[in-house]
Formats: structure tokens, sequence, C-alpha cells
């Protein structure tokens, strides 16, 4: 294992569940088993949802960065996630059906899909395991059997629910105080003996008009949003694993009651060892949601001329652990950093000729180890990825490093950055068309005739594509 080549103390990570960063130590040497909450698929993901995503990239290629092998699990919630935390409300899956006349499966067919190709476009790496929490029906009975043979559970007109009041530690995570919530609780409970029980299996009001409803020992129905998680975590990773991933929204519910029935199941505690959470993305027209008008997905971004590595550098510019505003001047300025990385990977490319790429076998200097150590060090402290930034720019504007050694570097902070460095410059194959423009235009240069070369131009911009003139002929770039 290669525990960071030149970091001087380990990992270190910000763990919600002790409020501290501490270092990071796995519960198997050399490997990390990785839980990250995934997208509830009754709609494209907004960017907020995708800052979420790209922080738990860049965690997950930090640790390999490390040498640690990852293996990585996402769940794609496509049935149980109702409109209301509070386990009333309807499912966002049959919502997303109505509103699009269609049923259920093809809704989560549809975004699961989009989903697929908005974290393909961001770079993000995609999980080793995606687990369909309607594929794990069974696993899901299976655990509520468990809890209500422990005496976890009662049974409501609605569904079977999570009695929180037998257990002891009940809202560690989030350290709720939950004899304050009873004392101060005026909210309507219905038939939930107390506010912050949660449901385990919902019924069917009228069985047979659900899209998605499977018999169970309790009805027919369908399971609440909290157990596919555990019961998907566990399956894949068992009863002890290392990282479990989220927003912050997810902390006073979501994985509270994860861990709640989890540990109300296994008997052991802790369950997970890091509980690790994403700071929101947020609008001036405040919280971001995808049943509000205030959605921005990747599209509407790209419809104003951005591309999806442009929102990857913005969120990139801040810690994971601040809210980030989002406002389309910032974008634009995370837009003109990439284009200016863009210029001076493809001036690097030039210097070094042909085979630039010959230049990676080469070993270290010491500038380059003194950045690399820079660079692994803000890494290192839980992600500092804006330091990180910082580092790269110094490096690419200091004069006395070499194109060798700023390529070299480049490479290596974009396998955190993962904004596709090694392309940047690198056009796909050129139609004959356009690369018969380009030798015409080039003749004419030779020749001396600019009013020709200036009209090639043209044509070849009009095609999307920039020209530049170096002194090894016609340079052209497709327009971002
Ligand atoms: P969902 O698709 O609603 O289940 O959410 C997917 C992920 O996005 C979860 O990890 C949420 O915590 C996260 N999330 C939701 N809204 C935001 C936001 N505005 N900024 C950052 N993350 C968010
Ligand atoms: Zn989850």
């Amino acid at each position: 294992m290669n525990l960071g080549v030149y970091l001087k103390d380990g990992l270190k990570l910000y763990n919600t569940l002790t409020r501290t960063i501490q270092p990071f130590r796995p519960i198997n040497a050399g490997r990390v088993k990785l839980y990250t909450c995934g997208p509830t698929v009754y709609n494209y993901a907004h960017i907020g949802n995708l800052r979420t995503y790209i922080f738990e990239d860049v965690l997950r290629r930090t640790l390999e960065y490390f040498g640690y092998s990852v293996k990585h699990v996402m769940n794609i919630t496509d049935v149980g996630h109702l409109t209301s935390d509070a386990d009333t409300g309807e499912d966002k899956l049959e919502v997303g059906a109505k509103r699009e006349g269609t049923d259920a499966w093809s809704v989560s067919k549809k975004y699961t899909q989009a989903f697929l190709e908005d974290i393909e476009s961001l770079n993000i790496k995609e999980p080793h395991v995606l687990c369909y929490a309607t594929k794990h029906i069974q696993e899901q009975i299976d655990l509520v059997s468990d809890l209500e043979k422990k005496g976890f559970t009662y049974r409501t007109s609605d569904g079977l629910y999570f009695d929180t009041s037998k257990l002891s530690d009940y809202g560690k995570l989030a350290r709720l105080d939950v004899k304050g919530l009873k004392a101060g609780s005026r909210v309507d409970i219905r038939e939930k003996k107390n506010k912050t029980d949660f449901a385990l299996w919902k019924f069917s009001q009228e069985p047979g008009k659900r899209d998605m409803e499977w018999d169970s020992p309790w009805g027919t129905g369908f399971p609440g949003w909290h157990i596919e998680c555990s019961a998907m975590a566990m399956k894949y990773f068992g009863d002890h694993f290392d990282i479990h991933t989220g927003g912050v929204d997810h902390i006073a519910v979501h994985h509270t009651n994860e861990i709640a029935q989890t540990e109300a199941a296994t008997g052991k505690t802790p369950w997970v060892n890091y509980w690790i959470h994403g700071e929101f993305l947020i609008l001036d027209s405040g919280r971001m949601g995808k049943s509000k008008g205030n959605f921005i997905a990747l599209n509407s971004l790209r419809k104003k001329g951005y591309t999806p590595l442009d929102y990857r550098y913005f969120c990139l510019t801040a810690h994971y652990r601040n809210p980030l505003s989002f406002s389309w001047d910032s974008l634009n300025g995370a837009k003109n950093s990439v284009s200016r990385l863009n210029e001076i990977v493809i001036m690097i490319k030039e210097d070094l000729g042909t085979d630039y790429e010959s230049i990676l076998e080469r070993t270290r200097t010491q500038p380059e180890k003194k950045y690399l150590m820079s660079f692994e060090n803000k890494l290192a402290n839980d992600l500092d990825l804006p330091e990180g930034l910082a580092v790269m720019w110094t490096a690419l504007r200091d004069e006395s490093l070499s194109s060798g050694e700023k390529y070299r570097l480049v490479l290596k902070f974009d396998e955190i950055l993962g904004l596709g460095v090694k392309a940047f410059g690198v056009e796909e194959k050129l139609t004959k068309d356009l690369s018969d423009l380009i030798k015409r235009r080039d003749q004419y240069r030779v020749a001396g005739n600019w009013v020709k070369a200036d009209e090639i131009r043209g044509k070849i911009h009009e095609r999307g594509y920039d020209v530049r003139d170096t002194p090894k002929g016609t340079v052209v770039k497709k327009r971002r």
C-alpha cells in the first residue's frame, strides 16, 4: 500500500458521529467499504444533489489515491421515499408517474438512466455496486421480521413502525434531544407512540392501485425509506463497516433511523465507524428541491453554455463541509478557470512535443515532490480541495518548473480533481472535411495568403472549432 506518496501524517476525516476530525483507520488494513446514499429516481438530479455526489467522488478518489482498495456501494431509491419525512404523503415515484402519465417502473428506469449519464459527464466514478430498493424487497422484509422478533416494532392502521423509545441511544448521530422533543411535542403524531418513530413497512391504502407493492407478513404494501439502506448496506458490507455518507439533511432522520434499526437488529455498535456528510448547495431563493420551482439540472447549465466539468470545478472551490452558494456569476468564474487550465495544459503539451506522454516515465524532481507533498497534505486534511486547487495554480504559474514537471504534476492532481486533464487538447478524430480545411489553410499560410487563410478559419469556426496558429501549423480545438 502507498499511504500517500509524500504525506506527513495519514488521512484525516471529519466524522459526524464524534464531531471531530479523526485519523482515518479502516477496519481491514488497506481496504475501505464505502456506502453512499443514492438518488430518489423520480426526477432529474438537481445540481444540489450532484454537489453531494461530487464530494463523495472526491472522497473515493482520495482513498484510492492514498492506496486503499475501495468497494463503493450506492443505493437507488426507487420505492418508499414519501413526500414527507414524517412518513406521510405520497411515494415520490408514484408522484413522478402521475406527473408523466406513466407508471412508477418507467419513471425509475428513465431517471436512473439520466442519473448515470449525469455522473458520467461529471467524471464521477460509477459505484462498484448500484443496488435498487425494489430488487431487495426480501432482504428488507427479513430485516423487519428480525426487528419484530426482537420486540422493536408495533402496528398502526397504516403500517409497521419502529419504536424508538426501545433504544437508549436513539438519535446519537444527530445528538437529538429526545426528551426535549417529547416534552415540546405538539405535533400530531397520529397513531405513532413517539414523535421519532418511523415506518418500516407501509400498507397499500387500496391494494392493487399502486404500481409497486409486495406481499409481506404484515399485509400488502411497500418498505419504508430508511430500511432499504440498512438492508442493502448490511447485505453488501455486514454489521460493521467503514464509511457511510450523504448530504447533511440525512443526519437527523434518514441516517439516524438507519443506525437505530441496524444496531437494534445486530445488537452491535457502532455499525459504521465514520459518518461523513456534505453541506448543501444553496440558492438565493433558499433550499433547492426537486419538488420546488427552483430546480436546476445539469441540462439547465448546458443550455447556458456551461459544461458539467465547469460545474465540477465550481464545487471543488468550496470545502465540502461549507454551504456553497450558487450563482451564475460564480459558475462563470469556474468556467473561466477551466478554460485557463485547458489553455495552459495545451501550451504545455505543445511545448513538450508529440511524445509528451513519455515524460510521465521520468522520476520526480525535488520541486515536483515539494508541490505534491503540499497538495497531498491539503487533501489529507479532511479533503481541503480549495487549498489543493491553490497549490495546483501556484505550481502552474511557477516559472522555475519545466513543462514536463508541470504536466506530471497536473496529471497527478487530476486523479482527485477529475477534470479530465489528460484529454485537454486531444481532439476526437477530425472529420475528413475538417482535416482538408486545416491542410488548405496551412498551405495558404505558408504562401502568405492571409485573406484566404482567414476565410478558411471562418469555415472551421462555423463547424464549432477554434483555430490557433502554432509553429507546427494550424491547431484546432473544439469550442467548449
Ligand atoms: P435524494 O435524491 O433526494 O434522495 O437526494 C440525493 C442526495 O442529495 C442526498 O445525499 C441528499 O442529502 C443530497 N442533497 C439534497 N439536496 C441537496 C442540496 N441542495 N445540496 C447538496 N446535496 C443535496
Ligand atoms: Zn440512504
